[in-house]
């Protein structure tokens, strides 16, 4: 297949928006994949701040930054992500060059535990306020579950609805696949 899939796509808009030395969010640690992934592309000069309200995210995402040798560039939290203005540090505001949110339960971990459409629009909010020009948010969307439907449909509505003057508001989904598959929704700052 030469057309993306929907995570290959997300790293695509990622890694184009992201440089050696950037200051990156991710939103969602759980288990760690985005986390080391943003810690490469950022390299030993940039940073990332980590956010999981699941104490088995941090430890997971911890021990894999460990394995790689990646901790020192990544500040976890283990807090929500509506959190994001009041714990990072005020230079790093405005010069967000990145942020990713992978939405959903745990895979592995407790499927009652969920991201949920209030604080996750909370976070993007903030988080676009922080971004610098041409920064990116890119929020991978898993609705399969009950409360991802509204969360799904909440989102929907808070995004379509930002300025075009200052936001380029896409979605990435294959339209014909079943079972709920995920999708992306991208913002990027004008
Ligand atoms: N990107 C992760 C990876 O690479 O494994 C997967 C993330 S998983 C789909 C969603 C995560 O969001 C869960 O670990 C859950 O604990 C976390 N979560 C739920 N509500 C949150 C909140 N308000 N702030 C931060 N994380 C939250």
């Amino acid at each position: 297949m030469k057309v993306l899939g929907v995570l290959p796509f997300a790293r695509e808009l990622i890694s184009n928006a992201v440089q050696q030395g950037d200051i990156v969010i991710d939103g969602t640690t759980g288990n760690g994949h985005d986390t080391l992934y943003l810690s490469n592309l950022v390299g030993e000069l940039g940073h990332v701040y980590g956010f999981d309200i699941q104490e088995a995210a941090i430890n997971k995402t911890k021990q894999r930054l460990t394995e790689h040798n990646c901790l020192s560039r990544v500040t976890l939290f283990q807090k929500g992500h509506e959190m994001v203005k009041t714990v990072i540090p005020e230079q790093h505001q405005g010069e967000i060059a990145s942020a990713i949110f992978n939405l959903g339960y745990l895979p592995g971990g407790d499927k009652e535990i969920v991201t949920i459409p209030e604080t996750t629009i909370m976070a993007i909010s903030d988080i676009f306020s922080m971004l610098k020009k041409e920064g990116i948010i890119v929020l991978v969307v898993y609705h399969g579950h009950k409360e991802g439907k509204k969360e799904k449909d909440e989102l929907l509505h808070f995004v379509s609805n930002m300025d075009q003057a200052k936001a380029h508001v896409l979605t990435y989904q294959f339209l014909n696949q079943k079972n709920d598959p995920p999708f992306i929704i991208a913002i990027e700052k004008r």
